[in-house]
């Protein structure tokens, strides 16, 4: 027979031990505790778990009815079996009415232990049914609050919260989102201070304090819960297990389909920026490719006319040539543009790497850039002590060739333009440096992005698509380098930076 633990309310030691021996007699151990007392009932039931009160009727400063009362004003639903000397009937009914379970004249002892053990059973019956009830209602209240909103940390602070009062004092839950852990506590500090481990349990544990859940979605461990009983009067029990694991399920999948929402927009917001990228990039290439297109048909149209008309004098001649001699070669550059973006994208740009003489390449692109400008710049070359970097230079020319053209194209008026080549530590640092329209300072990182234009140039109708210096930054990158520009503001000119290593190729990916 399980022992069972019995408070009695009595103001003699005797007649309570002559009451336990009786139990005892009978076979029904007893773990027991005596009050005389509303002040000792209260903190009796407070301080230790019972399993039933047995009251005499009436003593010097208390009562059944009284303790009867306090009994019931508590939450606590213990059986109360009143054993008495004298009462009445009238007495007997009122205190049945109060909500006693039983009463017996103190002649009648031998009728407590099988009285004691029927109402004990049924308390215990009474009380699975309640919580079970309470759990549902718990249960269906989480739901509700957790499913409300599609938001995940909306969601996360709804799941830590709501258990709360009711099933604990205070809650941890930590979640893995996006790599990284997110811990939310509720409702203070004292739940954080129950802490958590550093990874999720794989199985529920418990103590009196604590029950530790792992958060689990199709099988795979998301987090961890931790519900807090911090009161001396409130703790778990292996029973309250199960509903913590409910609790932590249903958290766990309103915080699964708050991701999910949440991956779903991100996926739909990314499916429209490159809806949109693509538009934008076909209207500017295919405006783009119209302007030198419509020069050589220009061009030709006014050959064809000259020549039906027998009037095609050399110099006309030679001026549409040049002209569509240009036309064709900015076609040519702009189909590479869109070539090497297209190899940048899938991650086809191999570059051939060799020795290169830096000074070398650049007096070649300088030389060749200075015979086709027929603007009033001045292109200076300096060359400050300088080796040789592990390069391709193919693409190493495509980068200063581009930096060069900008310059010249962005300084309509004219001016100087001088490229800088140095050693810098163990690589090389070049800049170009020109006294043209210069950048807005908030765009000097903007025009190294895919169609990354300022608006002072588009306002002077300086042509371009916007990706030379997207090219430029990823070649730079792709040999382990670094380019940036510098400008005071519109109307300040320029400097563009290229710094190159010598030799750290070997970690750069496409090297
Ligand atoms: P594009 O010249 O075809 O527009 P780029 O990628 O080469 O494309 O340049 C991007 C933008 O950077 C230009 O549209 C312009 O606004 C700005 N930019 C580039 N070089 C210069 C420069 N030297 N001076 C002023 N602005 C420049």
């Amino acid at each position: 027979m399980d022992r069972l633990r019995v408070l009695v309310v009595d103001d003699s030691e005797d007649d309570t031990r002559l009451l336990v021996r009786a139990l005892e007699r009978a076979g029904q151990p007893v773990e027991w505790g005596r009050v005389e007392s509303a002040e000792g009932f209260k903190s009796e039931l407070e301080r230790a778990r019972w399993d039933a009160v047995i009251a005499d009727y009436r003593l010097p400063h208390f009562s059944a009815p009284t303790a009867l009362k306090q009994l019931r004003a508590s939450d606590l639903d213990l059986p109360f079996i009143v054993v008495s000397g004298t009462v009445s009937e009238e007495v007997a009914v009122e205190l049945m009415r109060l909500g006693a379970q039983d009463y017996l004249s103190k002649d009648q002892l031998a009728r407590l232990a099988p009285a004691l053990q029927r109402e004990v059973r049924e308390a215990a019956v009474r009380r699975a049914r309640h919580s079970e009830a309470e759990a549902q209602r718990l249960f269906a209240r989480v739901s509700d609050i957790v499913n409300r909103s599609l938001d995940f940390e909306h969601t996360l602070e709804s799941a830590v919260s709501v258990a709360i009062p009711e099933f604990a004092d205070g809650c941890i839950l930590q979640v893995q989102e996006d790599g990284r852990t997110m811990t939310v506590t509720a409702p203070d500090a004292s739940a954080r201070a129950a802490g958590l481990p550093p990874s999720p349990p794989e199985v529920p544990q418990w103590d009196r304090q604590r029950l530790l859940v792992p958060l689990r979605v199709r099988g795979v461990i998301t987090g961890q819960m931790a519900f807090v009983r911090n009161s001396e009067h409130r703790h778990f029990h292996r029973d309250d297990l199960p509903v913590a694991a409910e609790l932590a399920r249903r958290a766990a999948v309103a915080l699964d389909n708050a991701r999910l929402f949440a991956n779903e927009q991100r996926w739909r917001l990314e499916a429209q920026e490159a809806v949109r990228a693509r538009d934008e990039f076909l209207s500017i290439a295919s405006h783009e490719l119209r302007t030198p297109l419509a020069g050589i048909s220009g061009s030709v149209q006014v050959l064809l006319r000259a020549l039906s008309r027998g009037k095609l004098e050399e110099d006309r001649l030679q001026r549409q040539l040049r002209s569509m001699h240009e036309s064709t070669r900015r076609l040519a550059v702009l189909t590479d543009d869109l070539l090497d973006v297209s190899r940048l994208r899938t991650g086809q740009m191999d570059l051939r790497l060799e020795r290169v003489d830096l000074a070398e390449l650049l007096t070649a692109v300088v030389e060749r850039q200075q015979l086709q400008v027929t603007t009033p710049h001045k292109i200076h070359l300096e060359i400050e002590s300088v080796g040789s970097i592990y390069a391709d230079p193919g693409r190493i020319e495509q980068v200063v060739t581009n930096l060069l053209t900008n310059a010249v194209k962005y300084s309509p008026k004219g001016g100087e333009v001088v490229v800088r080549i140095a050693g810098d530590g163990d690589g090389a640092l070049l800049s170009v440096r020109d006294e043209g329209i210069g950048i807005p300072v908030d765009l000097l990182q903007e025009v190294f992005q895919p169609f990354g234009r300022a608006p002072n140039a588009s306002k002077r109708q300086i042509p371009g698509m916007g990706l030379g210096l997207y090219i430029c930054r990823q070649l730079v990158e792709q040999h382990g380098g670094r380019i940036w520009a510098e400008s005071d503001g519109e109307g300040c000119g320029s400097t563009f930076y290229v710094r190159l290593p010598s030799e750290h190729l070997a970690a750069v990916p496409g090297s």
